[in-house]
């Protein structure tokens, strides 16, 4: 008897979504960072990127990254969100490359390497404006790599990277990505080598590269959510460009089942507080609907707008912790206790479903790995 909620990761379609972005890239000559945190670390997802010809697996946590090696996964690791002081020791064992942009991380990094006679490669991160991690000033970034390249033994200045389109919804232009490759040149004059790396963002730095327009100077992405979510939030992964049709859509699904079905108002009936998160929410009333209670709730997947029901026609109106009003008047279906509904999801349901303990997997492998197993 399969156990619901149930999320189902089909293995197929993420290769085959991996293996497209991974062809675009090698046109342009980059190499693809296989980034696993959209899914939690899930090591099957980091054994896929490994098999599709990714060059790194790639985290914003330390021990996603640990449960990656210890599945199998012989690829060198990157450490993605600029790393805490105090988790540098553990760092240094486990990856070979991060992202950096302190001087006092740096120097403490050559502090841990030198005591244990390691070395350790970055990517120095500069702020282009889109104002998460980084250098923003030039002087001050070409400034820290000399000092990596002179003054620090044991860390080795694999390249220079930046980030957009994350908390400052900054798009990676051609001009964005000129101004990298610009810097990189800057930075290999000053200590007269070339980068190894030089890494040009994340999902939305694949717009320039579709659009042809990517410098030749950057040779490496680190890319997650549209492999994960294919085009389904096409503003966020891949601004609309239809060459992301390819991809599937459908590689995370989520059943949930209904526990109850009928018809019921669509607008409270009493005076309004606030709803189950202090929230003063808006109800617009649409009379009396046919309706099903689905026992899943933000608690598992965080915003109703982050799943999208199958069913044609129906929508979700409501939710809390753990239950899910779905309309279905307009899908002209009908639905009863027990049976099951199901949707497709966007990235931070994805983040949040597969961290769930309380929501079960099901991992289809395809046709060349036969069957499918559930797991909690
Ligand atoms: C999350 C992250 C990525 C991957 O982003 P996606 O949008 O999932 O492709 C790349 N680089 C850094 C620094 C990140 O934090």
């Amino acid at each position: 008897m399969k156990h619901y909620p149930l999320l189902t990761i089909d293995h197929e379609a993420l290769r085959s979504n991996m293996e497209t972005v991974i062809g675009w890239c090698d046109k342009a000559g980059i190499g693809v960072a296989g980034v696993i945190k959209g899914s939690t670390g899930m090591t099957s997802v980091a054994l896929d990127y490994e098999s599709c010809g990714a060059k790194w697996i790639a985290s914003s946590r330390l021990e996603q990254l640990k449960r990656a090696r210890e599945a199998g996964v012989k690829l060198p690791l990157m450490m993605i969100r600029v790393p805490m002081i105090s988790e540098l020791e553990e760092m240094a064992e486990l990856c070979g490359y991060s992202l950096q942009s302190s001087m006092d991380t740096l120097d403490a990094l050559e502090r841990v390497l030198a005591a244990k006679d390691m070395k350790h490669s970055v990517i120095l991160m500069a702020d282009l404006g889109d104002l998460r991690e980084g250098i923003f000033e030039r002087t001050e970034f070409v400034r820290t790599a000399k000092h990596i390249e002179d003054e620090l033994p044991h860390v080795l200045l694999a390249g220079i990277g930046t980030n957009l389109g994350c908390v400052g919804s900054v798009v990676p232009t051609k001009e964005k990505m000129e101004t990298l490759a610009g810097l990189a040149e800057a930075v290999e004059d000053t200590i007269g080598r070339p980068l190894e790396i030089v890494s040009g963002g994340a999902t939305s730095s694949l717009m320039p590269v579709i659009d042809g327009v990517i410098p030749h100077k950057i040779n490496n992405l680190r890319i997650g959510a549209l492999v994960l979510c294919g085009p389904l939030e096409d503003y966020r992964t891949c601004y609309g460009r239809e060459e992301a049709d390819v991809l599937s859509d459908e590689v995370f699904t989520l059943e949930a089942e209904v526990i109850e079905a009928g018809v019921k108002p669509t607008h409270p009936v009493g005076e309004l507080g606030v709803n189950a998160f202090g929230e003063r929410a808006k109800y617009v009333d649409r009379g009396n609907r046919k309706r099903v209670l689905l026992a899943i709730g933000r608690a598992d997947y965080g915003d109703i707008g982050d799943i999208v029901p199958m069913l044609e026609g129906a929508e979700v109106t409501m939710a809390s912790g753990d239950h899910t009003i779905m309309d279905i008047e307009d899908s002209g279906k009908e639905l009863k206790v027990g049976d099951k509904v199901k949707f497709k999801l966007k990235y931070t349901a994805i983040l949040r479903l597969t961290a769930s303990e309380n929501v079960y997997k099901e991992h289809q492998k395809g046709r060349k790995q036969n069957g499918s197993q559930q797991e909690q």
